[in-house]
């Protein structure tokens, strides 16, 4: 009998906080992953930039990791740029839903860019999302009162409400761009 070959996914990484309560709700697990091809001016960073640098590690090892903590509310994928290694984190994100928890991802990209690739793994892990906080950092723009997000052209989008509020407008005939999240506000300081 021929002989399968498994494929280790492996996933560029630049950091990992095991355990914050300031990159998205709850108790998160954060993964910065390496590479980011944005290079925003200001950007808080620019060590995650190069896809040449970081440690190499198996989406298994991440998973086995996240799983190890019972005290997880959810899983930020922080970069670098998320989307620039879509393959494997999705295959990270749908063992993280399996779990029940909490699946946030920044990017760089907007919601309506990474649509528009017209790429199913794209799609696929946007569906996977309970919140995306999009757009790139734009220093101009920089607002320290902002929850979760560093520059107001950024977004904190409520995925879930806005794949219901798609379906429905679908259905009768509206048009729903999306959601954006209760956490899409600003702090008093
Ligand atoms: S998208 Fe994020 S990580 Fe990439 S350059 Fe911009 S601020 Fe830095």
């Amino acid at each position: 009998m021929a002989k399968k070959n498994k494929t280790v996914e492996m996933i560029k990484v630049c950091g990992i906080e095991p355990e914050s309560i300031v990159d998205g709700p709850g108790f998160r697990y954060v993964l910065f992953v390496q590479g980011c091809s944005h290079h925003c001016k200001g950007c808080h960073n620019p060590e995650s930039w190069a896809t040449d640098a970081g440690e190499d590690m198996t989406v298994d090892e991440i998973f086995a990791e996240i799983k190890s903590n019972p005290n997880l509310s959810g899983v930020t994928l922080s970069g670098g740029e998320p989307f620039e290694q879509v393959e494997p984190l999705l295959s990270l994100a749908k063992m993280i839903k399996a779990e029940g928890l909490h699946l946030m991802s920044y990017s760089g990209y907007t919601l309506e860019e990474l649509e528009g690739r017209g790429d199913a793994a794209t799609d696929e892990l946007l569906g996977l999302l309970d919140m995306l906080v999009d757009g790139r950092y734009i220093e101009e723009q920089r607002n320290l009162t902002l929850i979760y997000r560093g520059s107001e052209n950024q977004r904190v989008i409520d995925m879930n409400r806005t794949r219901e509020a798609r379906k429905a407008a679908v259905a009768n005939g509206s048009e729903v761009e999306l959601y954006h999240s209760d956490f899409d506000i600003e702090i008093e300081i």
